[in-house]
């Protein structure tokens, strides 16, 4: 996601997310520890991997599972394309009052703010602004409907469509089921400040790297969790490889569509309002396109596109000779670009969209593609989680609680302050449940 600090005004209250700063210091000054026994933690994501780190940290026997041949889940790294390491995934810390922001602090790791200029293809005009501001949230008590809907009423013609679904996109939906009102709200919790920054080298090395060399034994790659028996004291975690482990404590940190699905098999079955909390939650398509040209022939940021709403130059707060662009595809418009048949397909038509903005250029600028798919990717499926219409206010406290003081909830899906959809959002999750395992709190 990018930028949606900067469509909605941030009213939430710096420093309600100091709750979790500080976290490493902070561990040094809790009650000595009451839990000693023996930990798996499920999924190699962000969240997955730093409370792996911080159980490690506390002396704990724990292991963790991740189904693919490598950790990090909706971060990755991409070396080669360019002359400057890739993010495939997340890519900007959004704001800088959040746990993630201290490991940049207190690592000196170098980002640069990218606040970079807006411009808008509307009715088949690059602009640098809208006829009308669309920046229609701010602190209002808004209904239960799409944001779609909402534009409607509030009457933005067909013409903001694709504009409304840049802004929809940025949340990882489709304007169409996004609830404009849990939209609203969870903004309104938001408390990791303002500005999107971006990292000189890339968010994966500062996350995954950093924290996953420090627990690389722990680690067992290729490890696909299809059974989760917890009907004794002790929990039994069963691998599609046919390994078994057993634990008093399972930190479960797998993406939203994963619980949604029947790909871990729960005995006992999970509650049934939990099932109810998990379908409430929304997780749509999405995927990054990576577009290297010989020249800066675009802007930094372009929204409106039919193809794809939202392209960004990734060159911001690198050190490089090269031009990329990211089409970042959410929603319908990557249900679609998925459908095709190859990559090839897909890049072609990002490229006819770019052709008709930048009148050829982007053909006679064209050096290299590389599609990352979310969607396709057999343990995330998706982009990230989003509050669909119909989503109750508890919806996401019931998903996260934890089972019989066994099984426990992380990741992004399961963040409670509005800091879903983000690195920040699931590293603060998994240090929840690590304080709530190791009965810290
Ligand atoms: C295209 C894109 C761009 C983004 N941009 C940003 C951004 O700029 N800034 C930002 O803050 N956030 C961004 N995000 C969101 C951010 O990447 C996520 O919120 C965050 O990385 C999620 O971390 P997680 O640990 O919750 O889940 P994940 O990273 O999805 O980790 C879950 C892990 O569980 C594993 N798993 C699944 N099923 C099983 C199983 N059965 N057994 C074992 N393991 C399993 C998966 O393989 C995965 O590794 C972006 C996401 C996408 C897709």
């Amino acid at each position: 996601m990018k930028s949606r600090r900067s469509f909605v005004k941030s009213l939430g209250l710096l420093g309600v997310g100091s709750l979790f700063l500080s976290s490493c210091k902070k561990l040094g000054l809790l009650r000595p520890k009451r839990f000693k026994g023996k930990v798996v933690v499920i999924g190699g994501g962000a969240a997955g991997v730093y409370a792996t780190y911080l159980f490690k940290q506390q002396g704990i026997d724990v292991t963790l599972l991740e189904a693919s041949d490598t950790i990090g889940g909706r971060l990755g790294k991409l070396l080669g394309f360019a002359d400057y390491p890739i993010d495939l995934g997340a890519q900007w810390m959004h704001g800088r009052s959040s746990i993630v922001g201290e490991i940049v602090a207190n690592g000196n790791v170098q980002v640069t703010i990218d606040d970079t200029e807006y411009s808008y293809w509307f009715q088949n005009q690059m602009l640098t602004s809208l006829p009308k501001d669309i920046s229609i949230f701010e602190g209002e008590d808004l209904p239960d409907v799409s944001f779609a809907q909402y534009a409607t009423d509030k009457g933005f013609s067909s013409d903001y469509q694709p504009i409304v679904e840049s802004l929809a996109g940025d949340y990882g939906a489709d304007a169409n089921d996004l609830s404009v009102k849990m939209m609203n709200l969870e903004e309104l919790n938001w408390s990791s400040g303002d500005g999107d920054y971006k990292f000189k080298e890339t968010y994966f090395d500062t996350i995954i790297s950093n924290f996953g060399n420090q627990i690389a034994s722990l680690v067992k790659t290729q490890s696909i969790v299809n059974k989760i028996d917890y009907t004794q004291d002790q929990v039994t975690v069963s691998c599609a490889n046919g390994q078994v482990y057993t634990a008093d404590k399972v930190l479960i940190t797998v993406p939203i569509t994963v619980l949604q699905s029947a790909d871990i098999q729960f005995n006992p079955i999970l509650p049934i309002s939990k099932t109810i909390a998990f379908s409430k939650i929304g997780m749509g398509p999405g995927m990054k396109v990576f577009l290297k040209f010989t020249s800066k022939f675009f802007a930094d940021n372009i929204y409106g596109g039919s193809v794809c709403a939202a392209y960004f130059n990734d060159d911001i707060g690198k050190v490089t000779n090269d031009f990329v662009l990211i089409a970042f595809v959410m929603g319908d418009q990557a249900a679609s670009l998925s459908a095709l048949p190859n990559d090839t397909a897909i890049v072609s038509a990002l490229m006819a969209e770019l052709d008709l903005m930048y009148n050829g250029l982007a053909t006679s600028n064209f050096v290299d593609a590389f599609v990352q798919d979310y969607s396709k990717k057999p343990f995330i499926r998706g982009a990230y989680s989003y509050s669909k219409i119909g989503i109750e206010e508890t919806s996401r406290t019931t998903a996260s609680q934890s089972i019989d003081n066994k099984l426990f909830f992380a990741g992004e899906a399961m963040n409670l302050n509005g800091h879903h959809q983000t690195v920040h959002g699931a590293i603060e999750t998994g240090f929840r449940e690590f304080s709530n395992i190791m009965e810290l709190s």
